[in-house]
């Protein structure tokens, strides 16, 4: 099928933007990227501890890696200790190489396959590129403040990685916190987004059900804030969706959540997905998320 022409690539006014410092972000309720009031805005009342006010390292052993020495802190910004890995989901080459991805992994307590193709929009955006776009755009935002940012795959034309390995690089890491971006390929009359956490899985996901859980707080509700996508009305309940199926979920032994951004099946979320500057509020909004958790920790 002719896949139409993806958003071009950002200009460079565009590109300062991802250099505004997270901070100015939470300090203000975002209020220039949604157009809010800030005193409108409930999430500038977020109590955010400071950068140094040396709770970081009081999270519970095994899920906090900030202060472990593995990693060299890339700046200066509040998040300069923290280590987040975002993992866009699929790759492009992945429909090119199905017995590749098509073979079986380990996925917790079931083995799945090892990465599948992905939705696309009814104009042939493909989920791919999105992820990839929007995650390039979270990890700017992130870096900008300081944090180390490890992506699961280094372009968007190759294929895999696995779903276990995914998890992998985020358990190497020690991350701090990990976010898979997908978006969904739902029923055309749905829309809407979710964040998938994981349940409890003996001997998988007993330690990070709970950070996971405060993380995926923190994304719906930046998320809902910060775009003009609601929950979603096709599953999940109130953007919230517990699975235990996910290798993805249940291979990670630090906190971790997917966000699918929204049904990429239906017109009206495709229109945002497809959207260059709604892919930058929408980036905002899930780096805001990520550095209030980070914070919280
Ligand atoms: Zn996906």
């Amino acid at each position: 099928m002719p896949v139409s022409a993806p958003p071009g690539p950002r200009s460079r006014a565009t590109r300062a933007l991802y250099l505004i410092p997270l901070l100015a972000l939470l300090a203000t309720g975002c209020a220039s990227a949604s157009g809010a009031e800030p005193d409108a805005d409930p999430t500038a009342a977020i109590p955010l501890p400071g950068p140094d006010d040396g709770s970081s390292d009081e999270g519970s052993p095994g899920t906090a890696g900030a202060g472990d020495g593995a990693h060299e802190p890339v700046g200066d910004g509040p998040l300069h200790d923290r280590v987040v890995v975002i993992d866009p989901g699929h790759n492009g080459g992945n429909a090119e190489a199905s017995s590749e991805i098509n073979r079986l992994v380990p996925a917790g307590p079931q083995q799945k396959a090892c990465d599948t193709v992905g939705a696309e929009t009814g104009s042939g955006y493909p989920e791919h590129l999105f992820n990839w776009e929007l995650s390039l755009l979270v990890k700017e935002r992130l870096e900008a403040d300081g944090a180390t940012v490890i992506l699961t795959r280094e372009d968007d034309e190759g294929v895999g990685p696995c779903i276990n390995e995914r998890a992998e690089i985020g358990n190497e890491a020690d991350a701090d916190a990990a976010l898979s971006i997908h978006a969904d390929g739902g029923p055309e009359t749905g829309r809407g987004f979710h964040v998938i956490v994981p349940g409890e899985v003996e001997g998988y996901t007993e330690e990070i059900v709970e950070p996971s859980r405060e993380l995926a707080e923190d994304l719906r509700r930046e998320y809902r804030e910060g775009t003009d996508i609601p929950y979603a009305d096709y599953l999940a309940q109130d953007g919230l969706d517990e699975r235990t199926d996910l290798g993805g979920l249940n291979m990670s032994t630090v906190p971790k959540v997917f966000l699918e951004a929204g049904n990429m099946r239906n017109p009206e979320d495709a229109a945002l997905l497809e959207d260059p500057q709604w892919q930058e509020r929408a980036a905002n909004s899930i780096a805001r998320a990520l550095a209030v958790y980070l914070l919280r920790e």
